[in-house]
């Protein structure tokens, strides 16, 4: 057994684990990132979720579809003939796998310029911060004076809908169809479910989601929710709210599927089905007991607001501590942790974390709700605006959904920020800059903004909160 001496070990290269290693690097310590995404295939062993069967794949399959429908049903009213349109998913597929490879490759160039030790196994904290390394070549100790715990989440197995990776699969196994089903059953109408529904349906699929809740998206702000529902349904989403899962068969190819709702046994039969009904930390025989780790009842590891456990020397980033599970909250966590062993001052702002759903249209968020708002009893006031009345988005045919901004009634303070429409996932930076910047919704109505863009619907909706609005007309 050989041991190496790092002043931080990683252990987890997804998109928390290989940042923390970068910014350690580029700080002057010597540091190592420990990962043992599956060896055999064709993915590479850094990522994690995010780059090799989450938000990159699932990235590329959404574009390819979405081209295909706006091909389908847009393309016509911009005067432009297409002849016969065809779809080939496996090409589709082919593209999604080279720009996940172009990625993973490219976090083993980055750690050779930064100077990271990148490590294929799986990684074992020990006493003493001593890491144990279990790869193909056998199994090696490292020394690290800091430790930071990066291992991420994986879906939840549902003991009637075990996943078989053909007929019941998972988000990674959805990526991965080599044709559209004929009808999808999803269990669970939540960020995954209706990213991989949109997709499939886009792509000819009847899809059907079953949601156990009575409400769609309860974590976005109310209005914008209703809004996105409304487009879903018109996309021909078939999203059954208060559906509860109790049973799965799987004969001849054909899932059969039971659930109850409003007190009543149905039952549907898909072609296949996907299970995504949350994730959960991967934080099971990560740290040898005796060292006392705290994991909370759901086996996230416990950290403190710097991600320090209560081990000496030993973090935890990303998905397997508290917090939404979301690529970049992990990535500004690890970025974090690595400042702070260096000896710097570091901190992540919780309030000002954007959320983004990939859906077409898009739904983007960040900071607070209106009944979070008005949770607090404080006087608060209201700005939408609705893309109907937006030049840009008519001239992209994509002219629904609206932008809501809530900020403070005395101070002005803007304390939310809720889009639905056309590119929201980038509209929200501006939001989020504001938050950070404890931007009041004067400040955005001051700052100019280039027109024609999207981006106008963000200054219309802080001018309507103040009743200034200046194309106001059509409220969506
Ligand atoms: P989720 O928590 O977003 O949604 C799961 C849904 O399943 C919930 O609405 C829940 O009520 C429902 N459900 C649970 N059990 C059920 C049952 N038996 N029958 C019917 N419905 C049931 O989880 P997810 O969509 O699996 O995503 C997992 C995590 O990954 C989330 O934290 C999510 O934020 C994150 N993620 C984020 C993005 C993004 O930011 N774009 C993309 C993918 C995943």
């Amino acid at each position: 057994m050989t041991e190496k001496t790092f002043d931080v070990v990683v252990i987890g290269g997804g998109p928390a684990g290989y940042p923390a290693a970068i910014r350690a690097a580029q700080l002057g310590l010597s540091a190592a990132c420990v990962d043992s995404w599956p060896a055999e295939g064709k993915n590479r062993a850094f990522g994690g979720t995010c780059l090799n069967v989450g938000c990159i794949p699932s990235k590329a399959l959404l574009e390819s579809s979405e081209l295909y429908h706006r091909a389908r049903h847009e393309f016509g009213r911009h005067g432009i003939g297409v002849g016969t349109l065809s779809v080939d998913i496996g090409a589709m597929q082919a593209r999604k796998r080279g720009i996940v490879e172009q990625l993973t490759s490219g976090i083993e160039a980055l750690f050779k310029s930064n100077g990271v030790t990148g490590i294929k196994g799986r990684g074992r904290l020990l006493k003493d911060r001593r890491v144990e390394v279990t790869g193909a070549g056998g199994t090696e100790v490292l020394q690290a004076k800091n430790v930071i715990l990066a291992t991420g989440s994986t879906p939840i197995e549902l003991p009637f809908a075990r996943f078989d990776g053909t007929h019941i699969v998972d988000s990674a196994g959805a990526l991965a169809f080599d044709r559209a089903p004929g009808r999808l059953g999803i269990i669970g109408a939540g960020v995954i479910g209706l990213e991989l529904g949109s997709v499939w349906r886009r792509l000819g699929s009847e899809v059907v989601l079953l949601e156990a809740l009575d409400k769609l998206l309860p974590m976005v702000d109310e209005q914008v929710a209703k809004e996105a529902a409304r487009q879903y349904k018109a996309q021909g989403l078939d999203i059954r709210l208060g559906a509860k899962v109790s049973a799965t068969q799987v004969e001849r190819g054909i899932v059969h599927v039971e659930y109850s709702q409003g007190g009543k046994t149905e039952k549907i039969d898909v072609e296949r089905l996907i299970v995504c009904v949350g994730r959960r930390p991967l934080s099971a025989d990560l740290v040898a007991p005796e060292l006392g780790l705290k994991l909370d009842a759901r086996g996230f590891i416990e950290v403190d607001s710097h991600c320090r456990t209560k081990v000496e020397g030993v973090y935890a980033v990303g998905d397997v501590v508290r917090g939404p599970m979301l690529a970049h909250k992990g990535t500004e966590e690890g970025v974090m942790v690595a400042e702070l062993i260096a000896g710097h001052s570091a901190e992540v702002n919780y309030d000002a974390i954007p959320s983004v759903i990939y859906t077409a249209p898009e739904v983007a968020w960040v900071g607070r709700t209106e009944a979070e708002v008005r949770q607090t009893g404080k006087p608060y006031k209201v700005g939408t605006f609705g893309f109907g009345a937006n030049a840009r988005a008519k001239a992209l045919e994509q002219a629904a959904g609206l932008v809501k901004i809530i900020a403070d009634q005395k101070y002005d303070e803007i304390l939310g920020v809720h889009i639905v429409g056309p590119m929201a996932g980038e509209l929200v930076a501006e939001a989020v800059l504001a938050i950070e910047f404890e931007a009041s919704a004067e400040d955005l109505q001051r700052t100019v903004h280039a027109h024609p863009t999207l981006s106008e619907a963000l200054h219309e909706a802080a001018l309507s909160a103040d009743k200034r609005a200046l194309h106001a007309i059509n409220k969506a």
